[in-house]
């Protein structure tokens, strides 16, 4: 194997049980983000049952930031026709997977250089192919199987849907195992994707594949703008945000997946008139109980959430006090009894409380992709699942 592909961080992550959360939990002096495994299948069985097709589960950027080994085998271990295989950005994604001893199938949706061909056929991932010459270099070298990429308005990777006849010969030589485009505002009622569809269905009229090429169009959007109708036409879907219970959660109604969590770990009064953090931007009007708690930009909390950011304590819902720094944020949590050691939910649940990923992305008016993948590396992922699941 090449050595441009990093060690893998854990080939295998611990996967702990719900049961043993709150034990758990007093391992951990920081802050962690726990994932809920049992919530991504759920999730996945939601959006395979909505697209009526088997998912191609989206696993790039680390699975969204929630740990990819720990999702993936969560995920090809569900023993039913929820998952036919496993999406990636990168081979270094790839590779992390197989070092993890995952043996389902991956596709590489973004481009490959044909410099990367010969990592690809070794890590045993289907790429997403749509240059002649690329098609016809991967299949006179084998016949591993990849899929071809049709850009229907995305106007980011593949073939223009319009430039198709130039495809015909090569990809008739050498068929592939599935064809796909991705939508680019699925997610909004502006037509766009009835637009992108019709582009589709055309190039595919033109190349005339045989029946048994998988076709596969939707995004977790897709799926989820289709709901209540026939579902995903083709055969595979490919969510990717809605595992993780993001972004498409009404219409599916997809459960939380994380739970961003930091400790308590100072506590003070601020005087009326005195400041709070860098630039001074929270004033106290009398006397207010400020907390600090450990986790901050350094850690993916974006300064976004100064002064604004929602976090449950103690059964309350408090708001950040002035800007969030790299390591600690500041809470004012005047009337709300707290000390060091309590645990703060940033996103996720606590008690009967819930700050969705949606609800907090959209407190700071970003991108909930952002905010899942923005995450940090410090930061470590705690996954469970129920016993036996
Ligand atoms: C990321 C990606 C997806 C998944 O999109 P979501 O919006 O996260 O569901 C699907 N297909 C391709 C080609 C992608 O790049």
């Amino acid at each position: 194997m090449t050595s441009i592909y990093p060690a893998s961080r854990a080939a295998s992550p611990a996967v702990s049980s719900a049961d043993s959360l709150p034990q758990l939990r007093e391992g951990l002096h920081r802050a962690w983000v726990e994932v809920d495994l049992d919530a991504v299948r759920r999730n996945a069985r939601r959006l395979r049952h909505a697209a009526g097709v088997p998912i191609v589960a989206m696993v790039k950027a680390d699975g969204y930031g929630t740990g990819a080994v720990a999702v993936a085998r969560a995920l090809v271990g569900m023993g039913d026709d929820t998952v036919w295989g496993l999406g990636v950005a990168t081979l270094a994604e790839a590779r992390e997977l197989r070092d993890a001893g995952i043996s389902a199938r991956i596709l590489c949706c973004t481009p490959l250089l044909a410099a990367e061909h010969d990592d690809a056929r070794a890590f045993d991932v289907r790429p997403a192919l749509h240059r002649a010459s690329d098609i016809s270099a991967w299949c006179n070298t084998s016949d591993a199987p990849w899929h071809l990429a049709i850009d229907t308005g995305m106007a980011r990777a593949g073939v223009r849907w319009d430039a198709i006849d130039a495809l015909r010969d090569v990809v008739h030589a050498h068929p592939p195992e599935g064809v796909f485009t991705h939508f680019h505002s699925a997610e909004m009622p502006n037509g766009s994707r009835a637009v992108q569809d019709t582009r589709f269905d055309e190039a595919l009229r033109v190349l005339a594949l045989p029946e048994h090429v998988l076709v596969h169009r939707d995004n977790s959007a897709g799926i989820a703008s289709r709901a209540g109708s026939a579902g995903s036409p083709g055969a595979l879907a490919r969510p990717g945000i809605g595992l993780y219970g993001a972004f498409v959660t009404s219409p599916l109604a997809l459960d939380q997946v994380v739970h961003f969590r930091a400790r308590v770990i100072d506590v003070r009064d601020v005087h009326d008139g005195e400041s709070v953090s860098y630039g001074g931007t929270f004033v106290a009007h009398g006397t207010r109980r400020i907390a600090t708690i450990s986790a901050g930009h350094g850690d993916g909390y974006r300064q976004l959430f100064s002064n604004r950011g929602d976090v449950l304590l103690n059964g309350a819902r408090v708001r950040v006090a002035g800007l969030v720094s790299m390591d600690m944020t500041m809470l004012d949590v005047t009337g709300v009894p707290c000390e060091a050691g309590d645990v703060a939910t940033l996103i996720g649940s606590d008690g009967n409380d819930v700050l969705t990923t949606d609800a907090v992305a959209e407190c700071a008016g970003m991108s909930v992709y952002e905010l899942l993948v923005g995450l940090a590396l410090r930061v470590p992922r705690v996954h469970y699942e129920a016993e036996n699941a």
